[in-house]
């Protein structure tokens, strides 16, 4: 099918649009607190493209089809304890701040003593799609802390509403697009969803199949982005009758108890804990307090199933997603079959390491660097270096920390003449998106048997075309939803 224009609005039209979607946000709860001072009573509208985003449909059903194969991966990478292990120390080595500290962490944990061998990922694996290749390729995988799963829904709901009220159209009446054509993201039931696997799981063993456990959420403190979380606790209490308790990481020590007696249960003010599950912990910042890592290193002790455990955790390193871009390391984990579906998906990834592939890198590094993305092994937004700036970069440290980077082929995504509305303004120009699908899995972390597998949504992000990055509580982008074309 041809794909449709972006409507064209009258101004009073588009003032008109602007009412309904603040209107229509704010009282289903597409917020966001804004930056600090953090004043409880005072979230705003979430930063939102006032029209959906083309993407194509066939790329879209492509990337929900392939996200059990990426989860499946990600489990066999950790249950292939030697090598991911010995890749995460080697790391550590370079990239002491945080590999090096969540690796510490673990040895620790490990000289407790590890009881839980089942874990939880709620996963996203983002893709922008290239145009060029005609081909959804891949950006990164996350396995701690994703969000957006909840607002997501929201936003599809917002262009929903805006298009069957008939305000996408010249005339106000009939709709724009078709219905089917704005598919709302089920991501917020899905984490849900993901969560109670584990909490079900938990039940059967420990608590004869009770449903008497709770989910203990660590979050950061003056969570900015709370409206996402709270919308899954919702689900959890509303669909599957789970109560989610929040805890800062930092006071984890003070407010939970690991009963030695009882096979070490977590408890946290009374309640049994059956999962613990991380919005928080994943960055060097959070830990700048050296008791924050007593904190992980407790929980990861104590019998509660961990989302994600700490080996889950290090699984989504970008040195990791780098070393399976290697087509003969990718088919150890996954057969054959599974290979051609994700492999089309990578981009080409370098290392910046001593190897051969290191020192063709470390060439294209400063011949080349409009070509690239230099990512050091973080999470959370602002941490990449783009193009002209990657080598008075690399000459800016030590050639020995080097190895601590990878280096990405940039994607070229389509440009799309969307707006943004932030705080009551309108942007215009052009916007580039990025598609995550969530997934979920329930798995032994010693055997690899997986307990259960499932894709749980989407959401789409957008961002300024002139911006390099896309985080949208870093203020460079928005929460969009897709027309499928
Ligand atoms: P983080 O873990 O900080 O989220 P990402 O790998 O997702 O790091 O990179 C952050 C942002 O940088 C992405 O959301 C995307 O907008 C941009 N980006 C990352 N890799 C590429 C790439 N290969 N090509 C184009 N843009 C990229
Ligand atoms: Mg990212």
């Amino acid at each position: 099918m041809s794909q449709k224009t972006f409507p064209r609005l009258e101004d009073e039209q588009l003032r008109k649009l602007i009412h309904e979607i603040s209107q229509f946000g704010l009282s289903n709860g597409l917020l966001m607190y804004p930056p600090a001072p953090y004043k409880e009573y005072q979230p705003v509208l979430a930063p939102v493209t006032i029209f959906p985003t083309p993407f194509p449909k066939a790329k879209y059903e492509k990337s929900l089809e392939i996200q059990t194969v990426y989860n499946k991966l990600y489990a066999n990478v950790v249950a292939e304890h030697k090598w991911l292990t010995s890749i995460i120390k080697q790391l550590s080595i370079h990239d002491k701040s945080f590999t090096g500290r969540l690796w510490d962490c673990y040895l620790k944990a490990q000289e407790n003593g590890i009881v839980q061998n089942v874990s939880l990922a709620l996963t996203r694996s983002d893709y922008m799609y290239d145009e060029l290749a005609d081909e959804i390729k891949q950006v990164e995988f996350n396995t701690v802390s994703v969000s957006f799963g909840g607002l997501s829904p929201k936003v599809g709901k917002v262009h929903q509403y805006l298009n069957k009220t008939g305000i996408y159209s010249k005339e106000s009446s009939g709709t724009y697009y078709e219905t089917d054509d704005l598919p709302i993201s089920e991501s917020d039931v899905g984490l849900a969803r993901g969560l109670y696997s584990g909490v079900e799981y938990y039940n059967k063993q420990y608590l004869s199949g009770k449903n008497e456990s709770i989910v203990l959420m660590v979050v950061q403190e003056n969570e900015r982005n709370a409206f996402d979380q709270r919308a899954i606790e919702h689900h959890l209490l509303n669909k599957y009758e789970v109560i989610c308790k929040r805890v800062e990481l930092g006071k984890v020590m003070s407010s939970v108890k690991v009963d030695k007696n009882k096979g070490n249960k977590l408890f946290y003010e009374g309640y049994e804990v059956s999962v613990v599950y991380y919005r928080s912990a994943y960055g060097p910042d959070e830990f700048e307090d050296a008791a924050t890592w007593d904190c992980r290193t407790c929980l990861e002790s104590s019998l509660a199933i961990k989302c994600p455990s700490l080996l889950t955790q290090l699984s989504g390193s970008k040195k990791i997603q780098q070393l399976l871009t290697d087509k003969t390391t990718l088919q150890s984990f996954i057969s054959e079959s599974e290979v051609s579906q994700i492999y089309p998906t990578f981009c080409k990834i370098y290392p910046m390491d001593n190897s051969e592939e290191g020192q063709i890198a470390r060439r294209l590094a400063f011949e080349n660097p409009g070509n690239f993305v230099l990512k050091p092994q973080r999470e959370g937004g602002g941490n990449n270096i783009y193009m002209e700036d990657i080598p008075s970069f690399l000459n800016s440290i030590d050639e020995s920390e080097w190895e601590a980077y990878i280096l990405m082929e940039l994607i070229h995504p389509k440009t799309h003449k969307n707006t943004i509305l932030r705080n009551g303004e309108l942007l215009s120009g052009g916007i580039v998106s990025e598609l995550g699908i969530f997934g979920s899995y329930l798995f032994n972390e010693q055997n690899g048997e997986i307990v259960d597998n499932q894709t749980i949504g989407h959401l789409l992000r957008s961002k300024s075309s002139s911006s390099n990055e896309g985080g949208v509580a870093a203020g460079f982008g928005c929460v969009d939803n897709m027309y499928l074309y």
